[in-house]
C-alpha cells in the first residue's frame, strides 16, 4: 500500500531514490542499529589508534544511533522502516520537533556507517580501479594532485564536519565539505570517499594537527570499497 507520505517522499527524492537503491552500505540494507566494525579496533594502527577507534565507534556512533531511534520512535515510528538513505534525504518532511535531531543523528549514523567501510587495514586497501583512476586523472590530473585537493578541502572544513569525494550530477568527480553530520546525499550527490574531521576522530593521537591526521589517513583508504561505490554510482 502506498501511503501519502511515501508518495511525497518518492516525488521529493526524484531520481535519487533509484540511484541510492543500488548504493547500499556494505552490501546490506543498513538498519537502525550500530554496525560492527569490519576490522578490529586496532586494525588501522599505527595510522588510527585503537583507543580513538573504540571510542569513536562504541560511543560516538552509538550515540547517533540511539538518538536517531529515540527521535523517530517518538514522532515518526513508520520512518524506522525506511532505508536510512531515505531518512537522510527526506528529513525535512519530518515534524519540526525532531527535524534537527534526525538531521544530526541520522546523518551521523549514515556517515559513520559509510566511514568504517571506507577504511581498511594495511594489506587490504587495494588501489583505484582502472575506471576510477581515469576519472581521478580527468578531474585532478593524477592521484597526488587528488590527495592534495582532498586534504585541502578536509583541512579547510571549518569546525566539525566531513570532507568528501563525490559523484556530482554530471557524473563527474568533485570535492565537497559538509558541516556537522550533513551528507552529500541530502544535496543529491553520491559519496564515494569521506573523511571525518571532527576532533573526536583524531584528537587523542594528533591533537590539533588535523593535516597530519589526514596524511596518515590516506594510508588506510579502502580503495576496494571506493571502486565498488564508483562503479555502482556510474552504472
Ligand atoms: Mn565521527
Amino acid at each position: 500500500m502506498i501511503t501519502r507520505r511515501g508518495m511525497m517522499c518518492g516525488v521529493a527524492a526524484g531520481g535519487l531514490t533509484l540511484a541510492l537503491a543500488r548504493f547500499s552500505l556494505a552490501g546490506n540494507r543498513l538498519d537502525f542499529s550500530l554496525p560492527e566494525l569490519p576490522y578490529a579496533a586496532d586494525g588501522l594502527e599505527p595510522f588510527i589508534d585503537a583507543e580513538t577507534m573504540s571510542i569513536h565507534h562504541g560511543r560516538h556512533h552509538k550515540a547517533y544511533v540511539d538518538n536517531l531511534v529515540k527521535a523517530l520512535t517518538a514522532e515518526a515510528p513508520d520512518w524506522l522502516n525506511k532505508p536510512i538513505e531515505e531518512v537522510v534525504v527526506n528529513y525535512q518532511q519530518l515534524p519540526e520537533s525532531i527535524r534537527t535531531a534526525v538531521r544530526n543523528n541520522g546523518g551521523g549514523h549514515y556517515n559513520h556507517s559509510l566511514f568504517w567501510t571506507m577504511m581498511a587495514p594495511a594489506g587490504h586497501t587495494g588501489s583505484p580501479s582502472d575506471e576510477l583512476q581515469r576519472a581521478i586523472e580527468a578531474a585532478f590530473e593524477n592521484i597526488d594532485e587528488f590527495k592534495k585537493a582532498f586534504a585541502a578541502k578536509a583541512v579547510g572544513q571549518f569546525g566539525s564536519g566531513w570532507g568528501w569525494l563525490v559523484l556530482d550530477r554530471d557524473k563527474k568527480l568533485s570535492l565537497v565539505g559538509t558541516p556537522n553530520q550533513d551528507n552529500p546525499v541530502t544535496d543529491g550527490l553520491i559519496p564515494l570517499l569521506g573523511i571525518d574531521v571532527w576532533e573526536h576522530a583524531y584528537y587523542l593521537k594528533y591533537q590539533n594537527k588535523r593535516a597530519d591526521y589526514i596524511q596518515a589517513w590516506f594510508n588506510v583508504i579502502n580503495w576496494n570499497r571506493v571502486n565498488e561505490l564508483y562503479s555502482a554510482a556510474i552504472s
